[in-house]
C-alpha cells in the first residue's frame, strides 16, 4: 500500500497535481502549509502569501531597520497551550515552556499577583514569538515558496474549461499566482470588515457570486457572522540603568485590573546591547474600540494595504497609554526619550468573538477552498495560537486526502 501511494506521488511530482495558494503567513498559514509539504513532497506547489514583510501575523516580532538585531513581541506575548495535541504542534514549531512571571497587576496598588493558568505557556524560539511561524515555514521544503509584501486584493475562479484555477491578484489587478486549492488563512478576505477598511466587497464574496456554491456561502454566512476585538499596541525600548529598573518589576507578563486604557503589560529582554529591554502596553478592548482609524504609520496596513491613519491621533493615543501607565503605583517613569519608540500599532482583529467556524465549514470541496486559522474550529480554545496551530494541521490534512483522493 505505502509502495503503491509513493509510486503515485512520484508520478504526482512529475505531472503536477496540486497547486495550493495560502492567502495569510500567520502561524495558521504556515502550519497548513507545513502539513500539506511534509505530506507530499514535491507533487505539490504551495505559495504563502502575505501582506507583512515575514511571517507570524498576530503572532509576530516586530523587526527595524535602524536597530537590525532588536526585536519586540508586540502581538501576543506567549501562547497558552491546553491540548497535548496543541503541546505537539507547537514544540515542532520551536516553541519553548516558561514558566514564572506572568499574572495580574493591580491598576490602583501596582501590587502583582502570579497566576497558574492551566496547561503550559510558551513562546517561540529565543522567546521570539515570530519564530513559531518562521520555523514552520523553515521546515518545509522547496516545494514551498513565499511571498511577502504581497496583499492578495482580488480572486477569481477560471471557468472549469480553463482548468478551473484560482486566480490571485493584488490591487493594480496583476495576477500574483494561481491555485487549484485556496487556503483562506487569515479571513481578511472573507469578512465583511474588507468593506470597512478598503472599500470594496471582500475578494472571496465577490468571486463567491459568480461561483454559486452553496457551502461555499454558508462558510462565508458563517464567518461575516463573527465579529472581531481590537487593540492598541505601543512599545518603547530602553537601555542601562532605566530597562534595569523594568527588569526588576516582578513579572514579565501582567493582566492590567482596573484600568480603563490598559489592559496588559509585558516586559521583554531584546538580549541586545544597547537596548536590552522592551515595555510592550496592550490596551482595554474599549479604548481600542473608542479610538479607531489609527493604524500606526509603520504598519503592514497602511504600507502595503493603504489604509490611511491619523498620526495627530496617533502621537495622542501613545501619550494617553503612557500617561495611563505611568498613575500605576510601582512602576517606573518611562523617560521622555527612549532608545525606540513609543511605537504604536492596532490590531484590528486582535481576538475573533463569535462562534468558530464549523470544521464542516472549513472545507468546501467543490469551490476547492478550504479556510484555517483560530477562527475555526479546533479542540483548542478559539483565538488562541494554539487554535491557529490546530486549524492549519487540521485544514493541511484535509486538503492532502482531497489530492490525494482526486489523483
Ligand atoms: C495583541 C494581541 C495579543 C494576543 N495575545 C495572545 C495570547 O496571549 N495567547 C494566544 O494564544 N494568542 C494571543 N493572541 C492571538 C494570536 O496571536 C492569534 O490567535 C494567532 O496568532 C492567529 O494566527 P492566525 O494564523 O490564525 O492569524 P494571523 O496571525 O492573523 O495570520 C493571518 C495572516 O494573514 C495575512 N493576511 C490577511 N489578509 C491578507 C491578504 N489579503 N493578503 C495576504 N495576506 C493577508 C495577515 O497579514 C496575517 O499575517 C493575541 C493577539 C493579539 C493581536
Amino acid at each position: 500500500m505505502r509502495l503503491l501511494l509513493n509510486a503515485l506521488l512520484t508520478t504526482m511530482a512529475t505531472s503536477r497535481v496540486g497547486r495550493v495558494g495560502i492567502i495569510g503567513g500567520g502561524v495558521g498559514g504556515c502550519s497548513a502549509a507545513k502539513t500539506i509539504s511534509n505530506a507530499l513532497g514535491s507533487a505539490v506547489e504551495v505559495t504563502v502569501y502575505e501582506i507583512g514583510r515575514g511571517p507570524g501575523g498576530r503572532a509576530a516580532t516586530r523587526r527595524t531597520r535602524e536597530f537590525p538585531t532588536l526585536h519586540v513581541n508586540h502581538g501576543a506575548p506567549t501562547a497558552q497551550i491546553v491540548t497535548e495535541e496543541g503541546r505537539k504542534a507547537i514544540e515542532a514549531a520551536g516553541g519553548e515552556e516558561v514558566k514564572g512571571g506572568h499574572g495580574t497587576l493591580n491598576s490602583s496598588t501596582g501590587e502583582f499577583q502570579e497566576e497558574e493558568e492551566g496547561g503550559w505557556l510558551f513562546v517561540g524560539e529565543g522567546g521570539v514569538m515570530g519564530n513559531l511561524a518562521a520555523s514552520l515555514i523553515e521546515g518545509t521544503g522547496a516545494n514551498v515558496k513565499t511571498k511577502y509584501n504581497s496583499m492578495v486584493r482580488g480572486l477569481e475562479r477560471a471557468a472549469n474549461g480553463d482548468d478551473g484555477s484560482w486566480i490571485l491578484r493584488n490591487g493594480a489587478g496583476e495576477i500574483l499566482g494561481e491555485a487549484d486549492w485556496l487556503v483562506v488563512a487569515g479571513s481578511g478576505v472573507a469578512h465583511p470588515r474588507w468593506t470597512a477598511t478598503f472599500g470594496n466587497e471582500p475578494p472571496l464574496v465577490e468571486a463567491a457570486k459568480a461561483l454559486g456554491d452553496s457551502q461555499l456561502d454558508s462558510s462565508l454566512k458563517a464567518i461575516a457572522s463573527q465579529t472581531a476585538s481590537p487593540v492598541i499596541a505601543v512599545f518603547f525600548v530602553l537601555s542601562g540603568s532605566e530597562a534595569q529598573r523594568w527588569l526588576d518589576l516582578p513579572f514579565k507578563v501582567a493582566k492590567i485590573e482596573g484600568n480603563e486604557v490598559l489592559g496588559k503589560v509585558m516586559i521583554q529582554r531584546t538580549g541586545e546591547e544597547g537596548y536590552e529591554v522592551a515595555v510592550v502596553l496592550h490596551s482595554s478592548r474599549a479604548f481600542a474600540e473608542t479610538n479607531k482609524g489609527v493604524y500606526g504609520s509603520t504598519s503592514s496596513a497602511k504600507r502595503v494595504g493603504g489604509a490611511k491613519s491619523d498620526k495627530g491621533k496617533e502621537d495622542e493615543l501613545n501619550a494617553m497609554m503612557l500617561e495611563a501607565l505611568a498613575e500605576i503605583p510601582q512602576i517606573p517613569e518611562v523617560p521622555m526619550t527612549c532608545k525606540y519608540g513609543p511605537v504604536l500599532h492596532r490590531w484590528g482583529n486582535a481576538f475573533v468573538v463569535g462562534e468558530g467556524l464549523s470544521r464542516e465549514n472549513s472545507m468546501c470541496r467543490d469551490a476547492k477552498v478550504a479556510f484555517c486559522g483560530d477562527y475555526v474550529e479546533t479542540d483548542a480554545p478559539l483565538s488562541s495560537i494554539e487554535c491557529a496551530l490546530l486549524a492549519g494541521k487540521q485544514t493541511g490534512e484535509a486538503i492532502v486526502k482531497e489530492i490525494k483522493g482526486g489523483a
